[in-house]
């Protein structure tokens, strides 16, 4: 079956980006946010204006809710794709140029809160198939299309609810795409990386509860909860966890090499982090696992030595080496303090390769003739956690091509979070390529 583009493709992504991005679905982690009903209801009449039929679910309270939509495919045999995107967006702290819940759109780009995280995925995958009612396009597989609620806050009252909740959602799904991937980067005039998330860490969110002798603070007192948290708060927030190479890692060092035309070292992250400027913060922690401390709480009173004292620790860990983690990590702890894992979620890795792979590739070469795909490991935490535990195979891979100048990583969960015009026009082209031929 030859592939003939729809002409009007990218007409109205921006619109529908801007749309969205106008309700104000802020996560504060919490729920004590607006929730995601009112966006949700949004993405519902967007599909329903087209004449599908979707479900709008609610999770956990009727606060939090998403869309489904099942897209029936010329071949029903296949197994399903799924497509999903996240409502919520972070709050919008900060002072911005514009409102973050304005949608605006000046210089090219559309600003507010969700431009990258992730409403311009929603618009993107919005537009593709809303294009496909009008034009009467099947896909080739089924499209399990789902917009969902608490990404942000780990997916408790979204995709890890719904795996537990509602598995007919995902019935037949072998393979996923999502956030956070398919952002360009400028080698030279002839060269774009794309890079395509194949992999993420996994999650150790923890907390540390040191205990000591309560007392007076004007008297000796040889265990204080507050000095052994501090010195092993210290300890962990010094170490450096040595340098691991995952097969996803070792790809994107061969990757960059041949890129630049260099020899990299695949220890040596430091040279990889020069070549590619800012967007290394992407993937720089990609390389190690890491542990930060991030919260500290003890006592009451300042002539008062509590009894306890406890800190929270940010640990992010590399798929393969969640073990090694744990031994390193508990080394660091004092004699008395001891680690409660509060949330814990798994790391995720797939291989480089297969038909999907090969399609992402066609589908940007498609639209832009210096396009180049690589995978890396994202440091961070998305839905596809959720969806792994179904055994799907999940990739991060929502098209957009950048200008040279534009920070990219800097605008996720940034003040002035922005996207120009036509990253998200190249973005509804090279998806719907990719989705109907998937
Ligand atoms: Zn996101």
């Amino acid at each position: 079956m030859t592939y003939t583009p729809i002409t009007d493709i990218d007409s109205e992504v921006t619109s529908l980006v801007s749309q969205l991005i106008q309700v104000d679905s802020t996560n504060f982690g919490d729920d004590t946010g607006p929730g995601e009903a009112e966006v949700a209801e949004c993405v519902e009449a967007m599909l329903r204006e087209v004449g599908y039929e979707p479900e709008r679910f609610e999770t956990s309270s009727s606060k939090r809710q998403g869309v489904f939509l099942r897209i029936p495919g010329e071949d029903p045999t296949l197994p399903a794709l799924l497509a999903h995107g996240h409502l919520d967006v972070v709050p919008a702290v900060g002072k911005w140029s514009h409102n973050p819940f304005g949608g605006e759109i000046h210089d090219g780009m559309v600003w507010g809160r969700g431009a990258v995280d992730m409403k311009d995925g929603d618009g993107i995958l919005l537009s593709v198939v809303r294009a496909w009612k009008r034009h009467g396009i099947k896909p080739r597989r089924d499209i399990a299309l789902l917009f969902l609620p608490d990404e942000e806050a780990g997916g408790r009252h979204g995709a890890h609810w719904l795996v537990d909740n509602r598995p007919e959602f995902f019935e037949g799904v072998s393979e996923a795409v999502g956030e956070v991937g398919g952002f360009s980067f400028q080698v030279n005039k002839d060269l774009n990386l794309y890079f395509i998330q194949t992999a993420e860490k996994g999650i150790r969110w923890m907390q540390l509860i040191a205990e000591g002798k309560a007392g007076h603070g004007a008297m000796h007192n040889d265990t204080n909860a507050v000095t052994e948290l501090a010195e092993t708060v210290s300890r962990i927030g010094k170490h450096r966890f040595e340098r691991r190479l995952t097969k996803t890692n070792i790809a994107l060092v061969k990757a960059i090499s041949e890129a630049f035309n260099l020899d990299i070292d695949p220890s040596d992250v430091e040279s990889l982090v020069k070549v590619l400027g800012p967007t290394a913060r992407t993937i720089g922690a990609s390389f190690a696992n890491t542990a930060k401390p991030t919260m500290l709480e003890a006592g009451y009173k300042v002539n008062v030595v509590p009894g306890e004292a406890t800190a929270m620790i940010d640990a992010r860990v590399l798929p393969g080496f969640e073990d090694e983690f744990d031994l390193e990590f508990n080394k660091l702890l004092g004699e008395n303090v001891r680690r409660n894992d509060v949330i814990s979620d798994i790391a995720l890795e797939t291989e480089f390769e297969g038909a999907m792979v090969d399609l992402m590739a066609a589908s940007l070469s498609a639209e832009d003739p210096n396009a180049r795909t690589v995978p890396y490991l994202l440091s961070g935490g998305t839905d596809a956690k959720a969806f792994a535990r179904l055994g799907i195979r999940c990739f991060g891979f929502i098209p957009l091509q950048l200008p040279p100048e534009l920070d990219f990583a800097a605008l996720f969960h940034g003040v002035d979070e922005r996207v120009p015009v036509a990253s998200l026009e190249f973005g509804a082209r090279v998806m719907e390529r990719f989705l109907r031929q998937a």
